[in-house]
Formats: structure tokens, sequence, C-alpha cells
């Protein structure tokens, strides 16, 4: 008799580790690490997942009471390191197992049975994504010489249409009348053959012209030796991490694209995770062009048929090559040789909901499973990667940087000028557009090149602002203030997303509902005005493309603005943070940042690091072919180091006065942060969940000296739908077991209705 430790899909942190079934004879076969079945838990019908099988029952209890597998409901999904990983990932990251698995499973696959009727077996409840076929007709041997009859005119056009080669049943029914009656009528004289073919979602095509990755004729110093350090790292096999600290521009994908070569070569396949918003066609197409089919794209803006096809392809061994957000990290790739982060220092790898991992260190986990090599890849690394790499060693393996300055070939970095919008203020110049700006823009027009320009909107919007008090209108239901959209003349709240038209807020909204003033005002600039005042400088002399999360909504509708901008003889790319990453188009001469400094006035620690990461960024952008690339950076605070270091392009310049401060206020990477928000309707329960959680903290580490816990407090969004949320931060030593320590003392507080909470390890939101 086999067992299986089964973890059980029921959502709770009471529930802590698998527990034992028998696996009958007549389900010896389907019962597989990585399968999902059907237990019997508290006498109820559960999905389980097996993660691990053994001759007898782990946890000590007599055979005789062990209850048997009753059902398979879905074939292996993941191995036994995916389970080891699973495992690591709730306690680290304070979750409840089942919820650690989930993402290992496939797309579309949901916690949910149903069956006909008591005598019938469970089935699986899923999302539409099964795998779906389409009917091929090709023309056969005798078909070719096959002569219709004279009148026969839609058979004509049948094999017309084949004459080409293969053509899908669909698309023939949509261009001939009466095409399936034809086909068969041609089929029955042996003309044409029909086949089912497995369709493939996902795979999609790219026009970009700059998608293609030519192999260079030699690779740079960085290069090669970024390449050594990755081939010692594959050798030694122990999880080893190289961080490819390179310049915009310097070449690190062609590193990516040579590692992933040898790892193929043998024999191994690779997991590459780019963020999410730079998994553009362009991405794709540079690794498509050098693997072809061998590689698999998963990302969320995937359907899930789309996404169930490409993760089915891993898992048939049909791609060894994995393209992918965040979420690559999980398919099921046999044999991983190598994985890559690439833009490791984004805030994007880190999850916003359970199980909120970090990429970055669960790639870690998975690489030292596996015993392969994890590269990380970034012009700008995050603080806590450069810090591991100093000390040379960190989580028992060895932290390697290549640093790569320079790009390949004539290429260099751009020139970058400050412009202090304050003085353009005060001299006069009320525009959007500082006088240094709207000459470079001249000039880019003058020699029809390509501009971008940022505006750095995270945090600060376009608000309504009462001009006598001060005041800016707050959504009811969230703190939020509320943002103001021009063309629609609406207030939104980007917490809940209710929208009031301007005239309705509170009453008429030309009135302050704090002061009664009238003079309410828009202030601050969204794209929309950017784009405006942009086309009233250059007329029709360019093209001007906006590109924000209103023009990017539709599926694809990144990729539209980008093939617009690369097709365009001159144009003008306006747009948000979204638009500082991965493109690499080289007629770009002049990057502009509208307002460097919004970001920096965010209640966050690593306010100044995301500032100066997305200055850094944007800067790449020009200059990227044979012409010289100028950045011009708009801002009212020119002396903060993180404008100071990109103007310089000093990051030593900028990291020292950053480490300074965080080790002053014992932040990462001195210290990990934790923070735990409860959410509920009713103020009293929250605060009594997170006073007891406090309190509880606070016994438990008693004496530790290295251990702070700060709260309770009233989170920065103290409300959001109607929900009040409070919270409890803790501080550790960087080495220490948060996971365990903040998971234990929020399990201990027991249910409380009403009262919803999540522990967020190693936090990056701290709203
Ligand atoms: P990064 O990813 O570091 O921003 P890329 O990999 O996009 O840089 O490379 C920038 C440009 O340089 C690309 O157009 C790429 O084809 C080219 N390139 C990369 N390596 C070399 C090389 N060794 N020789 C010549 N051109 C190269
Ligand atoms: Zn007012
Ligand atoms: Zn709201």
């Amino acid at each position: 008799m086999r067992y299986a430790h089964v973890v059980v899909d029921i959502p709770t942190r009471a529930l802590e580790g698998a527990f034992d079934y028998s696996v009958p004879d007549e389900l010896a076969r389907d019962v597989e690490v990585g399968s999902t079945v059907l237990v019997n838990f508290s006498r109820r019908p559960s999905v389980g997942y097996v993660v691990a099988l053994t001759e007898r029952p782990a946890s000590g209890v007599p055979a005789s009471k062990i209850r048997p597998v009753l059902q398979v409901l879905a074939p292996s999904a993941f191995d036994l390191g995916a389970a080891r990983v699973a495992s690591w990932m709730a306690r680290e990251y304070a979750c409840p197992p089942c919820e650690a698995i989930r993402p290992f499973l496939a797309p579309g696959q949901l916690v949910k049975i149903r069956r006909e009727d008591d005598a019938s077996p469970w089935q699986l409840v899923c999302e539409k994504s099964g795998p779906v076929d389409d009917r091929w007709v090709c023309l056969s041997e005798d078909g070719k010489r096959y002569e219709p009859r004279g009148n026969a005119s839609r058979q004509r056009a049948v094999l017309d249409a084949l004459s080409a080669g293969p053509v899908r049943m669909a698309e023939l029914a949509a261009t001939i009348n009466g095409a399936a009656k034809v086909v068969a009528a041609l089929e029955r004289r042996g003309a044409v053959t029909v086949e089912t073919r497995r369709r493939v979602r996902g795979s999609g095509e790219t026009t970009l012209s700059s998608a293609v990755a030519p192999r260079p004729q030699r690779l740079t110093d960085g290069q090669r030796e970024a390449l050594s350090a990755i081939g010692k790292a594959r050798e030694a096999g122990r999880g080893d991490v190289v961080l490819v600290d390179g310049v915009t521009g310097s070449g690190k994908t062609e590193v990516y694209l040579a590692a992933i070569e040898q790892t193929l070569e043998e024999g191994k396949g690779a997991l590459v995770l780019v963020p999410e918003i730079s998994l553009t066609a362009q991405t794709v197409g540079r690794f498509r062009s050098r693997f072809g089919d061998d590689v698999a794209v998963l990302h969320s803006r995937l359907s899930v048929g789309e996404r169930y096809d490409q993760w089915d392809l891993v898992r048939q061994g049909l791609a060894h090559v994995v393209v992918g957000a965040r979420s690559a990290l999980f398919a099921p790739l046999a044999n991983v040789g190598l994985i890559i982060i690439d833009e490791e220092h984004e805030g994007s790898y880190k999850q916003g909901q359970s199980p909120r991992y970090h990429a970055r260190e669960l790639a870690c986990r998975m690489a030292r499973e596996r015993g392969c090599a994890l590269v990380l890849g970034s012009a700008t690394p995050s603080i806590e990667s450069l810090a591991r790499c100093r000390a040379g060693e960190w989580g028992g393996v060895r932290w390697t940087r290549v640093s790569m300055p320079e790009r390949p070939g004539s290429s260099v970095l751009p020139t970058v000028q400050v412009v202090d919008m304050t003085q353009q203020f005060g001299s006069g110049n009320h525009s959007i557009f500082s006088d240094p700006l709207k000459k470079a823009l001249e000039g880019v027009i003058e020699r029809r090149e390509k501009a971008v320009l940022l505006l750095n909107r995270r945090g600060f919007a376009t608000f309504l602002m009462c001009r006598e008090c001060g005041c800016v209108p707050e959504c009811p239901h969230c703190s939020t203030s509320l943002t103001y959209h021009e063309r629609t003349s609406q207030l939104v709240c980007h917490s809940c997303g209710q929208t009031w038209p301007t005239v309705a807020y509170p009453n008429p909204a030309t009135q302050c509902p704090n002061c009664g003033s009238r003079y309410m005002g828009a202030f601050g600039i969204g794209t929309q005005r950017v784009e405006d005042e942009l086309a009233l400088i250059l007329g029709d002399r360019a093209e001007i493309i906006r590109m924000d999360a209103d023009t990017t909504s539709e599926k694809g509708g990144h990729q539209r603005l980008l093939e617009r901008f690369d097709a365009a003889e001159c144009a003008v790319l306006v747009g948000t943070q979204m638009i500082a990453k991965g493109l690499d188009f080289p007629e770009v001469t002049l990057v502009g940042v509208i307002n460097a400094d919004t970001t920096l006035k965010l209640p966050d620690f690593r306010a100044g690091e995301r500032t100066y990461d997305l200055l850094e960024q944007v800067a790449g952008r020009a200059g990227r072919g044979d012409r010289p690339g100028r950045v011009i950076i708009q801002t009212y605070w020119a002396e903060h180091p993180a404008i100071q270091a990109v103007a310089r392009h000093d990051r030593q310049m900028f990291l020292m006065s950053e480490l300074a401060e965080r080790e002053d206020a014992y932040y990462p990477p001195y210290a990990r942060l934790a923070n735990v928000v409860a959410t509920g309707r009713d103020v009293r329960a929250v605060t009594m969940a997170m006073d007891d959680l406090a309190a509880s903290l606070r016994k438990r580490l008693a004496g530790e000296r290295e251990w702070e816990v700060l709260g309770p407090a009233d989170c920065l969004k103290s409300r959001i739908k109607d929900r009040v949320r409070r919270h409890v931060m803790v501080k550790a030593p960087a080495p220490a077991n948060m996971g365990v320590v903040v998971g234990g003392c929020v399990r201990d507080l027991g249910r409380r209705p009403g009262v919803s909470i999540a522990v967020d390890i190693d936090c990056h939101d701290l709203m």
C-alpha cells in the first residue's frame, strides 16, 4: 500500500501541513506527485494536491485509521521539487499551504467540483480553457490532378484555396459558401483529406521591425565576462546568483540569449522573467527570433485558453524556454538549467495577493532546489541585490556582480540636463514645457527624429483643488483623493473605481466641500494635457502618440501604439511609467521628463530608489542608435541625490546617501519589514484584532532587541470600499525567519468574524 501526502485546498491558516491518505490499488497508476485528488476531509469531499508519495504513513497514524484517496481529478501539474518550493513559500510568506500550491496548477483550474448525480464521479470545474482542435483541409496527391466538372465553381474555389497549402476549415467556411459540403464531396472523391490538429493559442506573431535579435559579430568584454560568470554558476549547480549590472543598451538581452543557448545545448531548459509591462511583442519577438517554437509565453494579458496552451506546451516538453511575467516561475518545465530575471529591481515582481512572494526570492529558492543558476539583470539593480553581491554570499550561495558599463559599438550614454522648474516659473514661463525642452523638441522635428516624454504619475495625478483653502475632494468610501479627468469632466476614485460627474460632487462641484469657495481648479497634469499642449507646439509636424492606462486598456493596445511609433517617420511618444522600460528604438534621440520629483514625495522608504530607477531607465531610451541621445529632466527638487546621480551617471553618489538613510532608519537591506493589514466594516473588530496582534507580537518578541513592532495604526489609505484598514508593521534582522514568527502570531488570533487579515512579508506596498 502506498500513501499520499495531500494538501487540502481549504484556505485557512489553521491548517498547516499535509495529511496522509492511502492510495487504493486501482488508482496507483494515476496518483502522482502534483495530481489533484478528491479526499474526504472532516467528512466532506474536498479537493487536495499530492505533494509526496511514501511507503508508509508519515504522520505515525495507524494505517487502519487512514482514509483512501477517492478519485483523481487532474493529472500531475508539478513535481517534488516544486512541492518543496511551495512548502517553503507557505512558511516564508505565512500563507495557507494550498495558496502556495495553486500557482503551480494548470491555468484555468478552479477549486470547485460538481457531479451529475449522487452516483456519478466528481469532476473539477474549470474555466473554459481545455484544448481546442482545428480541422485542417489538405490537398491530396490525387487532388492536385483532380479536374472538377465545368459547373462546379465552388469545388474549384476550394481547390484553388488549398493549392498553396493546408487551410483551416473555419477559414474556408468564412470565404466560400457551403464550404463544408464541398469539402465533404471532395473528400469522398479522394481529392482532399481533413485532419484534426491541436490549436496552440497565444503564440501570436509580431510585426515590429525591431523585434528580432540579430546575432552580434562579437560579444563585448562585459558580455563575455557575464557569460563566463553564468557558466561558472551553472557548473557549480547549487543555485549561485549572477547579477548582470549593465547600463541600458549594454546588451544584457544578448547575454541572456547566449546563456540560454548554452543551457539548451546541455539538454536543459530556461525560465525568463520580464516585468509584465515590458512583456511586449518586441521582447517576446527577440526570444522567438533566436529559439523559434521552443519558446512558450505566459502572462496575465493572455486569455485562459492561451495560457493553458502555452503552459501545456511546456508540460509536454515541446517548449524549453519560458518567457513570462513573475508567474512563469511556476511553469512545469522539466530539468530547469537557468532562471533569468530581467529588470530585477522592478516592483511588479512582488505579488500583491496571497501568496505575497517576491519573484527574486522565490527564484533564489528554486535555483537552489533545482541546482541551477540564477541570473538577475538590471541597469539599476535593487539595493538588496547590490548588498548581497557586496557580501559575496547570501542564503548559502554565491552572489557575483558583473558590470557592463558600456554600450556596444558607437552608441554612447546620453547627456543629461536638469532643468529647475522654479526658475522657469520665476522667469515667466508657466507652461508645462521648459524653454530647453521646447528647443530640444524643435531640434527633433527639424532632424525628423523621435522623442519620448515621460509624465511621472505615480502618486500625483490631476486633482481638483480649492484655490482658497487647498482642499482636495476625497472619495466618501475610500480615503483617496479623487482625480479629475478632463475629457469626461469626471472625478474618479482610483481605489474603488467610482466616478462622479464634476457637477454632482459634492453638490455643485464648483463649490469647495470644505470652505464653500467657488474657485475649484484642476491641479497637477495628466498625459492628456501634455498631449494637448504638445499638439499646440508641434502642430502637425510630428505624430503624437499617447500611452497610458486609458489608451492601452484594450488587448494588444500597448503593442499597437508601439507599432505606430515604430512606423512613424517623426514622432513623440507621451506616456506614464510604462514607457520607461524595454523600448529599444534607435531613432529616439530625446527623452524629456516632465516632472521628475512627484514620486519623491510619496511616504515610502523606497521613494528615492524608485525615482532614481525610473529616471535612469527612461534616460536609457535615448541614443540607442548611431545618433547621440539627450535627456532633459524637469524638476522642482533639482538638488535631490536621486536626480543629481542620474544627471552625473553616478549611482554611487545616490547609493551613499540612500544607504546611510536606510541604516539610520533600520530599513531593508539592513532589516526585514513586514506589514499586517486588517480590513473590515466594523471599526471596533478591526481595531481589536490589530491591538491583540501587536500585543501578542510584543510578548513573543520581548527581549529580542533587533526586532521592532510598530503600531497598530490606520493605514495611509485608511478606508477602501467602506472598509476600514489598520495595520501593524514588524522589523526584523535581515536573516530572520520572519514569516514563521509573524504568521504564528496571526494564527494565534484565531478567527475574527468580519475582519480579514493580510500578512505581507518583505512588503513593498506601504499604503
Ligand atoms: P539591454 O538589454 O542591456 O538594454 P540590449 O540587449 O537591448 O540591451 O542591446 C542593445 C542593442 O545592442 C540591441 O540592439 C542589440 O542587438 C545590440 N547588441 C547587443 N550586443 C551586441 C554586440 N555584442 N555587438 C553589437 N551589438 C550588440
Ligand atoms: Zn476650500
Ligand atoms: Zn473609492
